[in-house]
């Protein structure tokens, strides 16, 4: 079984599809992480994202996995560099490449072959798992979306302002609405869920019961 849940920064993705999984025992898989450890590569690397055809050689040079909740790219435990503000600063420019997104979009549906999965990402409801079992948008208000941004930050002790957070959050959500390849967007078919007033137990536990649903209907 697949469970694609799509949505934008800070409205819970990363927290609800982790715990989700562990409570179901599929795995989970980031798909921001993978953008997030191209991002990564390209700025230590001294490469201008914008230059399209010489990112996508990049991607030939790097092996991004998941173990034990850490993302290693080529053998790097990268799972903290890769949240800094200056990889969120650049990144949307490396997802906006159509074919880093084909190259990205092949490895993913690869690592949830032959499983089941809980993906999270801005278009894994409507690209990568268009047929996924059930498909999930969070959504929240800007303003509280910034507030757990914020923490999020604070938690893993990187320093930023708060208007530089809000204004990066408001540029990369413009960014991922209005690029041309897979944009962010509800699919048709997904259930929409506004987490502003919700605690993370309570989507967690939404989006289970609605997962034990679809489960004993195709058992039927
Ligand atoms: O989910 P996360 O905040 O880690 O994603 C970081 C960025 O990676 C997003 O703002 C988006 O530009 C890009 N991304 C994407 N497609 C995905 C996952 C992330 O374009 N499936």
């Amino acid at each position: 079984m697949i469970i694609a849940i799509d949505g934008p920064a800070g409205s819970g993705k990363s927290t609800v599809a982790k715990l989700l999984a562990e409570k179901l025992n599929f795995l989970y898989l980031d798909t921001g992480a993978m953008y997030r450890a191209l991002t990564y590569w390209l700025i230590k690397n001294n490469i201008n994202p914008c230059l399209e055809e010489r990112v996508v050689k990049e991607l030939k040079k790097i092996n991004i996995e998941f173990k034990e909740e850490k993302v290693f790219l080529n053998g790097e435990d990268v799972s903290l560099k890769i949240r800094q503000p200056l990889i969120e600063e650049n990144i949307s420019l490396v997802a906006k490449n159509p074919q880093v997104r084909e190259v990205m979009v092949t490895k993913q549906r690869e690592i949830a072959k032959n499983c089941s999965c809980v993906a999270e990402g801005r278009d894994t409801t409507t690209v990568v798992f268009p047929y996924a079992q059930v498909k999930i948008y969070l959504d929240a208000d800007f303003s509280e979306r910034v507030r757990r941004r914020a923490l999020d930050f604070k938690k893993k002790n990187i320093k930023i302002e708060e208007d530089k957070l809000r204004e990066d959050l408001r540029k990369r959500d413009e960014a991922d609405i209005t690029r041309k390849v897979s944009p962010l967007k509800k699919a048709e078919d997904a259930i929409y869920i506004d987490t502003t007033n919700l605690k993370i137990e309570e989507v967690v536990s939404k989006i289970y019961n609605i997962v034990l649903e679809k489960q004993e209907y195709g058992n039927r």
